[in-house]
């Protein structure tokens, strides 16, 4: 593993911001998710200009180390060690103020990042969103441009009248010739995919996996060994999380090694007003350094008290109704040995009598 970074490193594509990336006993990756970078376009998916700065500064000045996506895939696919304080920066929906706002900044600070893209909405809506020449130019620059769906749809929800075949042709559209599309424009690239709205089932990522793509959600916690490759975490950098201060403490978490979860499946029924989450870890040498005591599950404004069933699988009950729409329930533990935090964040959607939720 440590050959392949040093290989990317040699390429050009591992540019990390500490002068040498240390090779210590680092098993995850924080990747973080952006949208818009502008100070005019919707709050809660955007981050201006002047803080997408700061958070690049932040993490130069910390030493932490920006790698690229498959560099990070490479070494937790393959079980190697990671770089300390490995960080990974991606955007979704490719929107021109990321060409016009962040590129150069991202540039100037050698800093990888990938793009994840829309090829239909790209088509329809030119100027709104970087075209081909615009990811062509970023792609030689040492980004990764990757896909977001062709037209950004609600993919897990049904519509009116279509059968589970009608279904599967949809997903087919969506990823399938979106990645086409990529392909054809930028040469071959690798499959990985970020679900729009960060909603996945398992029917879908059964799919996903069957097309042989890694999938990115939006709920967060580290990328480590611990994660499933239709389900890896990020962390939402924009909107209220584009604060440093709040950012800093999920730039420094840790994988909680997770080995089983339920529910499995994140579509609750609709009646499911209080579901119970139920988490497994598993007892591996750092184990001990998990304040199991001092865990916490966190849902909406409710903090939650684990009931542990035994020394190393404990569950959550919510304790006021699941909002319609998507929820996130994070569970962090602090670590013994320093101050840092185990994380683990639990992605559900409750929709509402019709099948349906908010954007
Ligand atoms: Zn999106």
């Amino acid at each position: 593993m440590l050959n392949k970074i040093a290989v990317s490193a040699a390429s050009g594509l591992l540019l990390g911001c500490s002068p040498v990336a240390q090779a210590g006993t680092a098993d995850s990756v924080v990747v973080l998710q952006y949208h818009h970078v502008s100070g005019s376009t919707p709050a809660v998916t955007s981050i201006d200009p002047e803080t997408f700065r700061q958070h690049l500064q932040y993490l130069q000045d910390n030493n932490f180390n920006v790698i690229d996506i498959t560099s990070a895939r490479d070494a937790i696919e393959q079980g190697g060690e990671l770089p300390e304080k490995a960080v990974v920066i991606t955007f979704d929906d490719g929107y021109q103020n990321v060409y016009e706002n962040a590129v150069a900044a991202l540039k100037e600070f050698e800093m990888p990042y990938t793009v994840f893209v829309n090829p239909e909405l790209m088509r329809k809506h030119s100027g709104h969103y970087m075209g081909w020449e615009e990811l062509k130019e970023i792609q030689k620059n040492g980004a990764t441009i990757a896909n977001h769906g062709q037209t950004h749809a609600h993919l897990i929800r049904k519509q009116e009248g279509e059968s589970d075949e009608e279904w599967q042709e949809r997903m087919r559209y969506d990823v399938v010739t979106a990645q086409q599309a990529i392909d054809e424009n930028l040469g071959e690239q690798q499959k990985y995919f970020a679900y729009p709205y960060g909603e996945y089932n398992n029917d879908l990522r059964e799919l996903l996996n069957e097309w042989g793509f890694f999938a990115f959600a939006q709920h967060s916690g580290p990328w480590s060994k611990w994660s499933e490759d239709t389900m890896i975490t990020r962390f939402p950098a924009s909107g209220i999380y584009a604060n440093l201060n709040t950012l800093k403490a999920k730039l420094n978490s840790k994988a909680m090694p997770v080995s089983a979860y339920q529910p499995q499946e994140p579509l609750v029924a609709h009646d499911n007003t209080k579901p119970t989450i139920s988490i497994t870890l598993e007892e591996v040498d750092t184990f001990d350094d998990i304040r199991t005591d001092a865990l916490q599950c966190f849902a909406g404004g409710s903090v939650l008290k684990p009931k542990w069933e035994s020394k190393t699988q404990f569950s959550v009950t919510l304790e006021q109704d699941i909002n319609i729409g998507r929820s996130r329930i994070n569970c962090t533990a602090p670590s013994a040995s320093e101050s840092r935090y185990y994380w683990y964040s639990v992605a559900l959607i409750r929709p509402d009598e019709s099948g349906r939720w908010p954007d």
